[in-house]
């Protein structure tokens, strides 16, 4: 029997955490946090603390803890066929089955899905297909990827350069040339007050105008974006803005990757971010939600054009050269299947729209006249709280406060709720499993405003 000593010496001495300040663990500052089991929106640690996870692990958990519907998949699926390959039209009932399901839910012009492991490696993917793609239709300077400051793509070379957060980039060396940046679609910082949400939208296309100009429309390959910035701070974007990007990139046959990493299979109250906004895409990328992480699976669904231009490339150079060993992994497929059958079954979608709802309007009621309370904004599931030192002029605290770590350290202390303080700035994001009740929604306003008592 192991004693939670061994393993905490273990984990200090051998595990190489992400995201971690790895000194402060390693000199046992920080505790180990051992997950033991779960259910429903809870985890329980091995201390026997139940705690309510309204972060959904990393919004990923969609469908909540504890579906023996995916774990009974994933169990059959295994002892039947634990994997093999999917390379030169290989594959298994699972996966061409979630393929299906998956074109059946996207937008109306997608036409295939290539399969990854997670969102990273899958917009690592996305980016090589539009390199892929222009090289076949022969323009190859046209490559650059825009990205936008504060979205979040991954932590790959290419996918770190395209997230556009500070700590991803610094002591990296990134971002890689390829990447270009511009301005997000972040209306409550933007610089000028004055500006109506159409004023503001009119400048985030100037600024994405004048950055193409700049560069030059025939060297600029691809936009990416999440319908809702996500890690960036859980910021929707003001109305209008979807459209009035979208006239750009196709005046100057720039190609669009949505990346429904956290959108997808319903965050937002629709099956897809795309939905939800009108946004066209020529490919969305996809992952967390595909499987609720049960196990690891992403996707890139490529749109009916993106897809003849491939398939010409192949007639003429051969076999695409882009695989992974475990693309369309059975177990992970067999997760996608069970998890995409039980969203349907649950009407977990609609959930997710009205409960989020009812989070987003309860915590406005809870916190709006909160002297530090900036903010508050969501859509769907997606729910955030900004805190500023000064309403008026939404000036930021002291960062050596350290005052969105402190909330959520003192939520979880007091309440036993989880909520992710995000990267950049003081921000409290929440992202509860589609599951959530308007009761555990209530505890969960509740137990973030008595924290913010407390810290401020
Ligand atoms: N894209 C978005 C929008 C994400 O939020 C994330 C992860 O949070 C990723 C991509 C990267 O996914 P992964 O961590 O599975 O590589």
């Amino acid at each position: 029997m192991l004693t939670n000593d061994q393993i905490d010496r273990w984990d200090r001495e051998n595990f190489f955490h992400p995201s971690t300040h790895l000194a402060q663990h390693a000199r046992g500052e920080s505790p180990s946090r051992v997950i033991k089991t779960a259910s429903g929106v809870h985890i329980e640690d091995r201390d026997g603390n139940r705690l309510l996870d309204a972060f959904a692990g990393l919004y990923c958990v969609n469908v909540g803890y504890g579906r023996q519907e995916i774990a009974e998949a994933i169990a059959a699926q295994a002892k039947e066929l634990a994997y093999y390959h999917s390379y030169v039209g290989h594959g298994t009932e699972a996966s061409i089955t979630l393929a299906k399901m998956i074109v059946d839910r996207a937008p109306s012009n997608m036409s295939k899905v290539y399969f990854g492991l997670g969102g990273s490696d899958a917009n690592e993917t996305n980016v090589k297909l539009v390199w892929y793609f222009n090289n076949v239709l022969g323009r190859p300077e046209k490559k650059k990827i825009i990205s936008r400051w504060r979205g979040y793509h991954g932590s790959g070379l290419v996918t770190g350069s395209l997230t556009g957060l500070e700590l991803f980039h610094k002591k990296f060396d990134l971002p890689l040339a390829q990447v270009i940046h511009t301005e997000a679609p972040y209306y409550y910082r933007r610089k000028d007050l004055n500006q109506s949400e159409a004023d503001f939208v009119a400048h985030c296309v100037a600024e994405l105008e004048a950055l193409i100009e700049r560069e030059g429309a025939d060297t600029i390959a691809a936009f990416i974006g999440e319908p809702v910035l996500g890690t960036g701070g859980i910021v929707p974007p003001p109305a209008g803005y979807w459209a009035a990007i979208q006239k750009v990139l196709k005046k100057h046959d720039i190609l669009l990757i949505v990346d429904e990493v956290v959108t997808g299979f319903g965050r937002l109250g629709t099956m897809f971010g795309s939905d939800h906004y009108g946004i066209e895409a020529d490919i969305i990328t996809i992952a967390k939600g595909l499987t609720s992480a049960y196990a690891p699976l992403s996707g890139s669904i490529v749109s009916d054009r993106v897809w003849k231009v491939l398939e010409q490339g192949t007639d003429e150079n051969g076999p695409i050269g882009h695989g992974w060993t475990y693309s369309a992994h059975p177990i992970g497929a067999a997760a996608g299947v069970a998890n995409l059958q039980l969203i349907d079954d649950l009407n977990l979608v609609q959930n997710a729209g009205e409960v989020g709802a009812y989070l987003k309007k309860t915590m406005a009621e809870a916190l709006a006249d909160h002297p530090h309370v900036g903010d508050i904004r969501g859509e769907g599931m997606l729910c955030s709280v900004e805190f500023v030192e000064d309403k008026a002029d939404r000036r930021f605290f002291d960062p050596a406060k350290k005052i969105g770590p402190q909330v959520s350290a003192t939520l979880l202390a007091q309440d036993k709720v989880i909520a992710r303080a995000m990267p950049q700035g003081d921000i409290l994001g929440f992202a509860p499993p589609f599951c959530l009740t308007k009761a555990e929604a209530d505890k969960v306003v509740a137990a973030t405003a008595r924290a913010v008592k407390t810290v401020l």
